[in-house]
């Protein structure tokens, strides 16, 4: 596989942007070698600046769930584009995505839009906390919320006290209030609440945890969490910026029948463009300015050219069969690609929710941050690498989701699955 434009493009990106990127986990530091850079994608295929294609399991790390440059949403932004790109005014189309997402997520009464995800996980919270007029913030280790100060925390072991920055440049003043505690452990959960439930102004997780690996709730864990936040006066936020309209057209809180008190969305709603959105109780969100005493703005927000891609993409995603077609495909993917590691013989363990899926370099089971750390990375590089040669680009982290789109074709997993035996076998016995 020639790449040579791709090495060229990033050499030169490092004299301008840090690290040749605008997003860290782009550089491919944790599978090692260079970043493909990209010049168009259409269906289920992106296509890099040496010419080469690859079946695309990242899909912009989850946004794309109709494939790249799907006809109706691209002529959509023409569209709007047409009209002028941003007036700073409000639009028929900011009413429209609103009134499509109040109707898809019943818990949602009242939504607001941001420019990404994690404006509005930092909203959400600023707003939970106005709301009761508390401090302190629960989150799950290994659960990611966008790089909100307060949220940049990585707990030691089982640390149930004050939190500890992950980043520098974050002041131990702005953690302080940050618990972070295992995810999927409803017990831990419930001790710190016992004591300081009082204190708490919300609890924020992923419904289902998307950001190392692939991480269902257990049984319990999600309803557990609800009757404590009921119990203690304490705002549930559920981030469903993967799982909203991804893994059914409700979000996970609709697939496990547990309602949070606010919501946090992106990615999908923006079919492709920069958007994030929080939303849930009217009482709660009108706490917002200009009708409460949370301030909360931006110049973008609620951007024509992102609420049509949004609209559009929503429409389409509304069709009947779409989330049972994307099951269909992603279970085939992933019990084909299964079935093939076991006769390689080296031990995977694999999750899957609807068409979010992750294959674990380790026999498991994995339940949290802890257990999903004990994957072997090298393997993983191997695997990456290896599938990568073969045309099939996997995100460049063992920590990140797969994503199926609806773009993808019975022979697109059919040819992943076959080209995955190569791929375990590469991560297995040590070759390139
Ligand atoms: C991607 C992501 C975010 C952050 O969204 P950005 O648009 O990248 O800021 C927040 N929460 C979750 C669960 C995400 O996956």
């Amino acid at each position: 596989m020639e790449t040579k434009r791709s090495q060229e493009l990033f050499a030169q990106a490092q004299r301008y942007i840090p690290g040749g990127v605008n997003s860290p986990v782009r550089a491919f530091r944790a599978v090692g070698g260079h970043p493909l850079f990209i010049q168009r994608a259409a269906g289920s295929r992106i296509y890099d600046v040496d010419g080469n294609g690859y079946i695309d399991y990242v899909g912009s790390w989850g946004p794309l769930i109709l494939g790249h440059a799907h006809p109706q949403v691209v002529a959509a932004i023409q569209r709007a584009a047409r009209n002028g790109s941003s007036y700073g005014a409000p639009t028929e189309l900011e009413v429209e995505l609103a009134r499509l997402i109040t109707e898809a997520v019943p818990s949602i009464e009242l939504v607001r839009m941001v420019n990404s995800g994690t404006e509005a996980a930092m909203s959400a919270i600023r707003l939970a906390r106005g709301y009761t007029r508390r401090s302190k913030i629960i989150k799950f280790d290994g659960c990611y919320h966008g790089h909100v100060d307060g949220l940049l925390v990585q707990a030691g072991s089982g640390a149930t006290t004050f939190g500890i920055p992950d980043s520098l440049g974050v002041p131990e003043d702005y953690t302080r209030n940050t618990i972070s505690l295992p995810y999927n452990d409803l017990g831990a959960v419930e001790e710190v609440v016992s004591k300081q439930g009082e204190e708490i102004a919300c609890i924020i997780l992923e419904p289902i945890a998307g950001n190392m690996g692939v991480i269902p709730p257990q049984e319990g864990f999600l309803q557990g969490i609800r009757r404590l936040c009921s119990e203690y006066g304490i705002v549930l936020i559920f981030d469903e910026v993967i799982t909203g309209f991804r893994v059914a057209y409700g979000g996970a809180q609709s697939l496990y029948g547990v309602t949070p008190d606010l919501t946090i969305l992106g990615k999908i709603i923006g079919g492709g463009l920069p958007v994030g959105a929080f939303g849930g109780k009217r009482e709660i969100m009108e706490t917002i300015a200009p009708l409460g005493g949370v301030y909360q703005a931006g110049t973008l927000s609620g951007n024509p050219l992102a609420m049509m891609a949004g609209i559009e993409t929503l429409k389409i995603l509304s069709q009947e069969e779409t989330y049972r077609k994307l099951e269909e495909g992603a279970q085939r993917l992933t019990e084909g690609m299964k079935a093939a590691a076991e006769k390689v013989g080296i031990p995977t363990f694999s999750t899957r929710v609807g068409s979010c899926f992750c294959t674990f370099f380790q026999e498991g089971p994995v339940t949290d941050y802890a257990s999903a750390k004990r994957s072997d990375t090298q393997q993983y590089a191997r695997f990456f690498h290896t599938m990568l040669a073969e045309g099939i680009y996997f995100a460049p982290s063992q920590f990140e989701a797969g994503f199926l789109s609806l773009a993808h074709s019975s022979e697109d997993i059919e040819q992943t699955i076959a080209a995955s035996t190569k791929g375990f076998k590469a991560a297995l016995e040590g070759t390139p």
